[in-house]
């Protein structure tokens, strides 16, 4: 069964970047957000204080042209019902006659040329022009047929005619005032005078003015603007459009509409976005303009003015890139202000750092300077003490050794007057029986005395020559032969043992050791004497020489067969003028001596407790040679 796959798996290690880099990849994101809000911000700001300034003068603009309208149209309201005071007007209307027609189209035509109107003439109740002002023009109204127009059928009920139209004659856009003529309270006929407007539109043009007025219909009449001339502001309904076409009011203008691409309100006034009319400009970049309206008095029109806002909008934009810019340098500033202090900061830290380092390092160096040289006087104190005490153990070492040579032959005086004084006797019993002898002439006696006398001369000599080299100091260098040495103790130990008897076995290997003869004479015979004082007091008596060469090294044992040391007193064995001997007999110096002889040349005297009972002592000494000829003892 296989086993189902470990959900705790170890994730990808996700990509680490330093937070440092991070925060300088993501900073210029805000700063690049809040740069383009506060440009906006600023543009916004400026466009609507413009905007705001524009409409004011807006305002006062609307005031006067919208006036200056009114008052144009005003001047020539009087006039149709002017002509009612006029007898020669009435006359004809109620008994037309060619005279009276003619002395009329005078009168007509001098009170339009004082008036400025374009044209003035009267119609009959039919709605035919009876008499007008233009009769000597060839487009003269005379005898046309008007019943048509709304202002006639108005002024036919008795209401001010107010009409704006294309003349159906001249083709000519004007402004038709018409009134009802009475005579004895019955209207008679309609007096019609029409005004030209387009000196308002010249004069609009002059001021630099976009302006135009819509009328009841909501079509322009009249514009700064040709190009917006007879353009419905609103949209025209089917019937609307049926109705102003059968009217003949526009002439046959086809009434397109002039929609705004964009319209937003601002306070009382309102914004548009209408296509451009500079053909420089083409006519499909739009323009931007605060629209201002105001009804016009004593008519259903409305005076409209057009302020274009793209000097505002152009001023806003680069108050709003100044702005921007604005930000974008104090951010720069504040940006590079704040990394210099980081940097500063920083450096301080830095420097503090190194200080607090340098301080402590100083402290550390002055500490362990201060450490090192309490050390460095305390080796150098103990340098002198070591000399010091070097110089005393090798003194009392020497001391030890010649005291301990002393001790010796102090121990064995005794023995050794002893062994002298029986020589000596049997010298002077020997030298006076060969006196004796010579004079007696037995020479051969003599001789053989005198034999012996030299022997135990020779037997003196080697007593006292031993005794010499054995209180002689000598160096820690030097060669000795084993057998020699052992030979010469046991030589010098031949009364002791005379006197207690005991079985020496040698089974030792002859060596050439790296130690003075006399010194390894010595530590035998301690050794030797250590045993024969031991076995003293029992009957067999057995002495063991054993060695063997061990690589550069050789070993020779001493071992007795006496009662042992005691393990109590084992500790103590090495210790100077450590002794159990009775009175006189010891002086605790031989081990001592023996063991730093030994350690002098480099080895060194150990101790051995054998189970089977008895004491050896283990002396190790270097080896000068190998042993040339192997010299096995036993006796
Ligand atoms: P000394 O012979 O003057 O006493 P040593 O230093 O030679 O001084 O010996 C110290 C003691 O060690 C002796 O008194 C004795 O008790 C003990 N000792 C030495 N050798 C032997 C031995 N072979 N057997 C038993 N005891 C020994």
């Amino acid at each position: 069964m296989q086993s189902p796959s470990t959900p705790l798996r170890a994730l990808p290690a996700l990509p680490t970047v330093k937070p440092r880099l991070l925060r300088r990849l993501l900073l210029p994101m805000p700063i690049i957000l809040l740069m383009l809000a506060c440009g906006y911000a600023a543009y916004y700001l400026s466009e609507q204080a413009g905007i705001r300034a524009l409409a004011d003068n807006g305002e006062r603009q609307l005031e006067l042209h919208a006036r200056a309208v009114e008052s144009e149209i005003s001047t020539h309201t009087y006039l149709p019902s002017l002509l009612e005071l006029e007898a020669s007007v009435s006359r004809l209307l109620v008994t037309p006659t060619d005279y009276r027609r003619e002395r009329v189209n005078a009168y007509l035509e001098g009170l339009n040329q004082r008036s400025g109107s374009r044209a003035i003439y009267v119609l009959d109740t039919s709605g035919r022009v009876m008499a007008t002002s233009n009769w000597r023009d060839a487009d003269s109204f005379q005898g046309e047929d008007l019943s048509f127009r709304a202002y006639f059928r108005d002024a036919m009920r008795g209401q001010p005619g107010r009409f704006y139209g294309v003349g159906s004659t001249t083709g000519e856009a004007g402004y038709y005032l018409a009134h009802g003529l009475r005579h004895h309270g019955r209207i008679i006929g309609v007096a019609v005078v029409k005004i030209r407007l387009d000196p308002l539109e010249q004069r609009w043009e002059r001021a630099r003015l976009e302006a135009f007025v819509s009328d009841e219909n909501g079509i322009i009449i009249l514009s700064s603007d040709p190009t917006r001339r007879l353009k419905a502001v609103q949209p025209l309904s089917t019937e609307t459009r049926a109705r102003l076409a059968s009217s003949l009011q526009y002439h046959w203008t086809r009434l397109d509409e002039l929609q705004p691409q964009a319209r937003q309100p601002f306070g009382s006034a309102e914004l548009l976005t209408l296509p451009g009319s500079d053909p420089s400009d083409g006519a499909a970049r739009p323009i931007r303009y605060l629209a201002q309206s105001r009804r016009l008095n004593d008519t259903a029109w409305t005076f409209n003015l057009l302020t274009p806002v793209q000097d505002v909008r152009r001023e806003a934009i680069s108050h709003g890139m100044l702005a921007a810019v604005a930000f974008a340098l104090l951010a720069f500033l504040l940006i590079a202000w704040n990394e210099r202090r980081k940097v500063l900061a920083t450096r301080l830290a830095a420097r503090e750092a190194l200080e607090q380092a340098n301080n402590q390092l100083e402290r550390k160096i002055a500490e362990r300077t201060a450490d090192l040289r309490a050390s460095n006087e305390r080796l150098k104190a103990q340098i002198r003490e070591r000399r010091q005490a070097e110089e005393n153990l090798r003194k009392t070492q020497d001391d030890l050794v010649q005291a301990g040579k002393l001790a010796v032959i102090g121990q064995m005086s005794t023995s050794l007057a002893h062994e002298l004084n029986q020589p000596l006797a049997a010298l002077r019993t020997l030298s006076g029986n060969s006196v004796r002898f010579l004079a007696r002439g037995n020479l051969a006696t003599a001789s053989s005395n005198l034999q012996t006398i030299n022997e135990l001369v020779d037997h003196m000599g080697r007593i006292t020559a031993s005794l010499r080299a054995f209180a002689r100091r000598s160096d820690d260098t030097g060669a000795a032969q084993l057998g020699k040495a052992v030979d010469a103790a046991l030589f010098l130990l031949r009364p002791r043992l005379e006197r207690t008897p005991l079985t020496i076995h040698r089974a030792f290997t002859d060596a050439r050791l790296a130690i003075d003869q006399t010194r390894l004479e010595q530590i035998l015979v301690n050794l030797v004497v250590n045993a024969i004082d031991a076995m003293s007091a029992q009957s067999d008596r057995q002495l063991w020489l054993e060695g063997q060469a061990h690589d550069d090294c050789y070993q020779l044992s001493v071992r007795d067969n006496g009662p042992g040391i005691p393990p109590s007193l084992r500790v103590h064995l090495f210790e100077p003028f450590f002794t159990t001997k009775p009175g006189e007999q010891g002086l605790g110096l031989g081990l001592t001596l023996s063991a730093s002889l030994a350690a002098a040349a480099s080895g060194n005297l150990s101790v051995q407790h054998p189970a089977a009972g008895g004491t050896a002592f283990v002396l190790s000494l270097p080896l000068l040679a190998p042993s040339p000829v192997e010299n096995p003892h036993d006796e």
